[in-house]
């Protein structure tokens, strides 16, 4: 059965009668949804950027399904925030449920892989942190989180050594491979198992590398992965 994320990321649009449900029943929408993971601090450079702790376990919070970006659509910057910053991100596709996952199996859980974009309300998260507050309103609102076309790991070379890429206005502005990663996608993944079922379906995001930036109106980002574009979006 095609979930509602297939809907959004391969670009169709809704079945017309689908359409119409979405908005009479909002409540009620029948597909089934899913959930985004999200991994912090993954990358040393990145952490110290922030002036954050180098962690010594994962540090995960979630996205809703309303966090996706249509494609197509562009970004607009939300009026709560006047620092939205791009964290371009490696992000996997779960393609079965597990739950206490084992990590020398993790790597069975997902089956694609793809570039995204984990936007952040910078100076949101900021206040929150000082308060020792949740992240979700400066991390999960709406079209917070655009992901690209996604591509199966039988093409990758090597999982252990993703290079992946994002250009602001034509000029790159963060670039790494997951050997960088301070957890691994196996570590990930049985970390974050043992509290939350995956389901087929979920993605995970799994941390951004140093060079995150605030982004603004007329700004165009790109993100690659193996020097192959995957994801393209504007900002308004
Ligand atoms: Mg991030």
């Amino acid at each position: 059965m095609m979930g509602r994320l297939d809907y959004w990321t391969i670009g169709e649009q809704l079945p017309q009668t689908l359409q119409h449900f979405n908005t009479k029943h909002l409540n009620t929408f029948p597909l089934p949804s899913m959930k985004i993971i999200c991994i912090g601090r993954n990358y040393v450079e990145h952490a110290q950027e922030l002036k954050n702790e180098v962690p010594t376990e994962p540090v995960f919070f979630m996205k809703p399904d309303t966090a996706l970006l249509p494609k197509q659509r562009a970004f607009y910057i939300p009026v709560f925030s006047d620092d939205i910053h791009h964290e371009v991100e490696l992000v996997l596709k779960i393609c079965k449920e597990g739950k206490h996952i084992a990590e020398e199996f993790a790597d069975r859980y997902y089956d694609q892989v793809t570039v995204g974009i984990d936007f952040t309300a910078r100076d949101i998260q900021q206040k929150q942190k000082e308060k020792g507050l949740p992240w979700e309103p400066a991390k999960a609102f709406d079209h917070s989180a655009p992901v690209g076309e996604f591509i199966s790991k039988t093409e990758l070379k090597d999982l252990n050594k993703i290079n992946f890429r994002l250009d602001l206005n034509g000029l790159m502005v963060q670039q790494a491979t997951n050997e960088l990663m301070i957890f691994s996608f196996a570590k990930i993944i049985s970390y974050v198992s043992k509290f939350i079922t995956l389901k087929k379906g979920d993605l995970i995001f799994t941390g951004t590398p140093k060079g995150v930036s605030r982004v603004k109106p007329g700004d165009h980002l790109e993100a690659f992965l193996e020097g192959k574009k995957l994801l393209d979006v504007q900002v308004r």
